[in-house]
């Protein structure tokens, strides 16, 4: 049954009233691939998108997920110029060749040096004049033998090697930039047009990187993908414009209850400005298929689905509102299927067996919060608790995220409070803990990804579009649920996959 008949017809489900069937299966591993759609016209090859939480996600882990062939959307709780800084920060990250190179004029101090190196986190710059034709290049090398007492008097082009330098043309391959890099032995090659001027900078270091990470998620021009969350309350419009001039490649309309006239609205100007209709949109929060319809009519590329499955979610319990997530998704995926368009499961996922349960559910990626807070490249930092690590985490529409302790907060819109303007009127929607520390995010995503290879053999599925076509799902009860985990047993060592939560 897919709609409510009377009343209290209506059965929803969720991860745990649920398990796959095993299928026949003559796959090796080499066969299994996990590539999917994020949007219409973004694919990802792990399925993998880090919550936009301010203890999720800011630039080191959204270059982390992009790293391991996933996405970070980054969250709101910062002002528009930090969020668009952060944005900018994946934006230069490996890939290689950077295409829109930091410089610094000649007449800049080395303290200005120094401190666009800490703004930036990079170490080397081209040194251009004011029609942007390079002089020179200037190193963290180059401040060391100065002593800092003279950093404010002297001047970049004091210290930094002129031209003649070695450079190379714009558009050069990666097989002949790796020739010259060698052949010179350099640690930067700066890249030029015919008139001379500065139109890229490849480093070492970079090169290396984009060749360790194999199945990074790119944009057309080489550089990491990134998201970033907005709302549709107050200056929304100017935030996603000025994610969009910073190189942002999805935005993400981040709210709790996206079936919203003013989002929908937002949504469809997005898809239909000429300023905007080129970025990739995901609407959300839906988890009813008329929900869903209301985005896919508004032009989204992706709909998200969750309203309250979220570990650090209160919203069920302080509103009666939610539906159980599988049925959640798989009403979506109704009105997003025929249209083409990818839904994305967010919330309530607590083992890498639930990737999968999405999948078959009608999900082409998952969206994860408590499963990546505890990694090392999430905000914040280590606390230590009885000889145990953690990090902290919590609910956007925790009183910690929402109230201005500590700092101000930019999200409040997400749970429809932005008018509310004294601490003590907040009503949350979700509550603030701490999480076991898991290490690099590498080491996370490999077990999750390894999960969902597990289901694809155990399902005989070579392709996630296979998982979602040929998956079905048998209905448990609470016996069998505690059948599926350890039992009778009294745990001794914690599997890296598995803690016993
Ligand atoms: P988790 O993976 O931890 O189960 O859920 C993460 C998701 O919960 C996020 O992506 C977001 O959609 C949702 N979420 C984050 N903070 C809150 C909150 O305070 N209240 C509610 N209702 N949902 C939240």
């Amino acid at each position: 049954q897919t709609s409510p008949g009377d009343p209290f017809g209506f059965l929803g489900l969720t991860y745990d009233d649920v398990l796959l069937l095993p299928g026949y299966s003559d796959l090796a591993p080499s066969d299994i691939d996990t590539t999917s759609r994020l949007t219409r016209e973004i694919s990802l090859k792990i399925p993998l998108i880090s919550a936009a939480m301010d203890t999720v996600t800011e630039s080191a882990m959204a270059i982390a997920m992009a790293r391991q062939g996933g996405l970070g959307v980054l969250h709101r709780n910062l002002s528009i110029e930090d969020q668009a800084t952060q944005v900018d920060l994946v934006k230069r990250t490996q890939t290689g060749i950077i295409t829109n190179p930091v410089t610094i004029g000649p007449d800049a101090t080395l303290e200005e040096l120094d401190t666009l190196a800490g703004q930036f986190r990079i170490s080397g710059f081209p040194v251009v004049d004011t029609d942007n034709k390079l002089i020179g290049m200037v190193t963290n090398r180059d401040l060391r033998f100065t002593p800092v007492a003279e950093w404010a008097t002297t001047k970049v082009d004091e210290v930094m090697t002129p031209q003649p330098l070695i450079t190379g043309p714009a558009g050069i391959s990666r097989d002949d930039a790796t020739l010259l890099l060698r052949k010179h032995k350099l640690e930067r090659l700066p890249l030029i047009d015919p008139d001379g001027r500065i139109t890229g900078l490849i480093t070492v270091k970079d090169f290396v990187k984009s060749e360790q990470f194999p199945n990074s998620s790119k944009d057309g021009q080489g550089r990491l993908m990134v998201g970033a969350a907005i709302g549709y309350f107050g200056d929304a419009w100017q935030r996603a414009t000025a994610l969009i001039d910073a190189g942002v490649d999805v935005l993400v309309a981040d709210t709790a209850h996206g079936n919203v006239r003013m989002l929908i609205d937002m949504v469809k100007r997005l898809k239909t400005d000429p300023a905007t209709k080129d970025v990739q949109v995901i609407g959300g929060n839906v988890a009813t298929r008329q929900g869903a319809q209301a985005f896919v009519d508004a032009g989204a590329d992706a709909v998200k689905v969750g309203v309250g499955p979220g570990s650090i979610c209160t919203t069920r319990v302080v509103t009666g509102v939610g539906v159980p997530q599988i049925t959640a998704v798989y009403e979506a995926s109704l009105a997003c299927k025929p249209a083409g368009v990818p839904v994305i499961a967010d919330g309530g996922l607590k083992h890498s067996g639930e990737i999968g349960k999405a999948i078959v559910a009608g999900a082409e990626s998952v969206m994860l919060g408590s499963l990546f807070a505890g990694c090392e490249e999430t905000p914040g930092d280590l606390v230590l608790v009885n000889g145990k690590q953690f990090k902290t985490y919590r609910g956007m529409g925790s009183m910690g995220a929402m109230s201005s302790r500590g700092k101000k907060s930019y999200s409040k819109d997400r749970y429809f409070q932005a008018e509310v303007t004294s601490d003590d009127k907040i009503v949350p929607e979700g509550i603030e803990g701490q999480v076991a520390y898991k290490g690099p995010l590498a080491t996370v995503a490999h077990q999750l990804i390894g999960g969902l290879h597990q289901t694809m053999f155990y399902t005989g599925a070579r392709t996630v579009p296979e998982l979602q076509e040929n998956g079905r799902f048998v209905r448990i009860t609470s016996a069998s649920l505690k059948e599926s985990h350890p039992h009778d047993v009294q745990m001794t060592v914690e599997a890296p996959n598995y803690s016993g939560f």
